[in-house]
């Protein structure tokens, strides 16, 4: 069990997150030089998030360490978002998760046929493979959220590993592979997409969605979470897609971070987005912490996710 220290530590505003992390370079083009674009996240707790000056990928700095983030999701993570887990996953993830497997699985519709091998990374809760399942496809999970994988088996049926290296499959193996806000969370977003892009076959598709860090509307602090290491743009997400051999599709509708990606065999370019970084610095800056405190923006975002917690506790019961 982590101390009550270690504990607190990930709920006290104001102050850093209970880590040290390391110096890494830049996952996407391996640059090392970096523009701050956020010193807060959105608990207002001390979390650094720089971008690379070369390609615009935004991620946390000192970034934590593989066991450092074990270690939070073991605990932390599960004990803020999970709190009524023993009744399942929360309710309003579930009704979010269905939601948002009916809109994938229409998107993908041309390529969901009967006999088509769909590999859903990442793959949580279950409803997404529940249903290309139910439309005839050969449908595999990985999951390592312990707790999600084992609601997936059970409640629908579905085969869900607990992870998957690089030889776990063959190449050219699945006609469809989705990653549904995943990409945020990993400490090598670049090299798992070139994993995933092996694995398609030659007119597979790779479905992407991220959290937009330019999306509008938001305060800038809110975009920012000790679990997202890395934080995305379009440009962004194109270009690790790009690295990974794979170019946007025509033929299906994408909105901002939400992209079908399909194989390319022309040469990959060079990793830049020249001038990202200093715009994405400018979009993020914060407001001055008085000047925060005082708007109010901060109260319903936090009204929303206590309702959702104590609605989920309660329901659950
Ligand atoms: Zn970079």
């Amino acid at each position: 069990m982590p101390s009550p220290r270690y504990f607190l530590n990930h709920f006290v505003p104001f102050i850093g997150y209970p880590y040290k992390g390391e110096a890494t370079a830049c996952n996407l083009c391996t640059c090392a030089e970096t523009v701050v674009v956020a010193k807060s996240d959105r608990r207002l707790k001390t979390l650094t998030s720089v971008a690379c000056v070369q390609c615009g990928l935004i991620r946390t700095d000192p970034m934590p360490t593989p066991d450092e983030l074990a270690h939070y999701y073991a605990h932390a993570y599960r004990a803020d978002y999970q709190l009524a887990f023993a009744g399942g996953p929360p309710r309003h993830h579930l009704k979010r998760s269905a939601r948002e497997a009916e809109f994938r699985a229409t998107l993908l519709a041309p390529k969901l046929v009967p006999g088509a091998r769909v590999l859903d990374f990442g793959s949580g809760s279950g409803e997404f493979l529940a249903a290309v399942r139910n439309l005839g496809c050969e449908a595999v999970g990985v999951e390592p959220g312990r707790d999600y994988a084992a609601f997936a088996r059970s409640q629908y049926g579905v085969d869900v590993l607990d992870e998957a290296d690089d030889d776990r499959f063959p190449a050219g193996h699945f006609d469809v592979i989705t990653t549904h806000h995943v990409f945020e969370h990993l400490r090598d977003p670049a090299n798992v997409a070139e994993r995933l892009a092996r694995w398609l076959k030659p007119d597979g598709l790779l479905y992407i969605a991220v959290p937009n860090m330019a999306a509008t509307g938001k305060p800038p602090h809110e975009r920012f979470h000790f679990a997202h290491v890395h934080g995305f743009v379009r440009q962004t997400l194109d270009l690790t897609a790009r690295r990974a051999g794979l170019v946007p599709h025509p033929d299906f509708w994408r909105e901002d971070t939400t992209v079908v990606y399909a194989r390319t065999d022309a040469p990959v370019p060079a990793l830049a987005n020249p001038g990202l970084a200093g715009r994405l610095a400018i979009d993020l800056e914060p407001m001055p912490a008085a000047a925060f405190l005082a708007s109010g923006a901060w109260v319903m975002p936090m009204l929303r996710r206590n309702a959702k917690a104590v609605r989920d506790t309660f329901a659950s019961k």
